[in-house]
């Protein structure tokens, strides 16, 4: 199997960090920004806050406070757009998305998170804005050009694209390719094993596409009916794993021999629930029990990520006994997409003046690498 041999050294994960700009209420605040990056070398420095400023207040029982240093595979700056080093929307996607879409062509599964704390720019660097679209709208606008171009020119293949969208929520799986009934209780999903295909979610939408304009209005129905609730730290924060996933399949006829072959991939796209832990929201009763499924999800996903990342792990053959997939849904439901056949990338997102949560998410994506 020429795929396998291209995954050896366990270069299968790609860490990266993004920062980014102020929003109104820093500014306001006259928030100071304590992240440095380097893009010559791609250190991202988290600076120690001035004890007496008020950016993320420091506990009183903490001493020193160091400044941090880390190296990411990527360091995305997206803090001041004056500067020449600017990471723009259409420069995450040429270092990231457009390789992992090549490795999608190539057969192999692949899987994108977005990690960090609620406000640090999960959303705007995977899904972004009208004008600022993120990774998911460009991915399947240069996936239909690909499939377009391949036409254009009478290859003996042809495309066909599915897209699936849900949501792991408390540990719960809700499709969100199905309008949400207000007067209903919420329907959940069950999880099922299948002895080829590993765990899947049964009964899931899976809806044919054939334009990005069609993708985009799944994506946009799918979003409305994505679970929020509000915390103290935002009026509507997102609390749930939402799934994008699209599958490829590429079908080969070959003249000769007349014979047809087949080649599937999944491009999973992963907005992942606030990192802030639920000790800083104040949260009580419900919204506690949801913090800490949120945090079993998140690092179970750290610790997976960490143990196919390793590549002492996967040179001692004993990967699937220490992978932990099975302690959360998240991880058990993406196994397809994490290790074996696939390829994973993390982009932890990151605001520019909050020393703790930023200092947690590095931390995070630190294992990670
Ligand atoms: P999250 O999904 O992590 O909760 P959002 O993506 O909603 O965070 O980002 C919070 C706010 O910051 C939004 O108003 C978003 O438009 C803005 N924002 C995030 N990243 C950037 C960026 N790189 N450039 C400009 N604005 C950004």
């Amino acid at each position: 199997v020429p795929l396998l041999s291209r995954m050896e050294g366990g270069g299968n994960v790609r860490v990266v960090v993004r920062v980014r700009a102020f929003l109104k209420r820093e500014l306001d605040r006259q928030a100071r920004c304590l992240i440095q990056m380097d893009p010559i070398t791609q250190l991202t420095t988290l600076r120690a806050p001035d004890q007496d400023t008020v950016d993320s207040p420091i506990p009183k029982s903490r001493k020193v406070i160091e400044d941090k240093k880390f190296t990411f595979d990527s360091s995305f700056w997206s803090h001041n757009i004056k500067d020449p080093h600017y990471a723009h929307q259409e420069d995450v996607y040429n270092s990231l998305g457009e390789e992992f879409l090549d490795h999608n062509f190539e057969g192999y599964h692949t899987c994108i998170f977005a990690y960090g704390q609620t406000g640090s720019g999960k959303s705007y660097t995977m899904m972004g804005t009208p004008d600022q679209p993120g990774l998911i709208p460009r991915t399947c606008e240069d996936l239909f050009e690909r499939i377009d171009a391949a036409h254009n020119e009478n290859s003996n293949i042809a495309y066909n694209v599915r897209v699936s969208y849900f949501e792991v929520y408390n540990e719960h799986v809700r499709d969100l390719l199905v309008p949400v009934n207000p007067n209903a209780p919420p329907h959940y999903l069950k999880i099922r094993e299948s002895p080829t295909e590993g765990p899947y979610v049964k009964d899931l939408t899976e809806v044919p596409v054939r334009s990005i304009n069609e993708i985009l209005r799944y994506m946009k129905n799918g979003d409305q009916s994505r679970t929020t609730a509000s915390t103290k730290m935002n009026d509507t924060s997102s609390r749930s794993h939402a799934v994008f996933t699209i599958m490829l399949k590429q079908i080969h006829h070959d003249m000769e021999t007349d014979e047809t072959t087949e080649r599937s991939s999944r491009i999973r796209l992963v907005d992942l629930a606030g990192s802030e832990r639920a000790k800083s929201t104040e949260a009580t009763g419900a919204r506690l029990r949801e913090g800490s499924n949120i945090n079993k999800s998140l690092t179970t996903l750290g610790r997976v990520i960490a143990a196919l990342a390793d590549p002492k792990a996967l040179r001692s053959g004993k990967r699937k006994d220490i992978v932990p997939y099975r302690d959360s849904i998240l991880t058990w439901l993406l196994k397809d997409s994490l290790g074996g056949n696939s390829k994973t990338a993390m982009i932890a997102c990151i605001a520019p003046s909050d020393y703790d949560e930023t200092l947690s998410t590095l931390r995070y994506a630190d294992q990670a690498k």
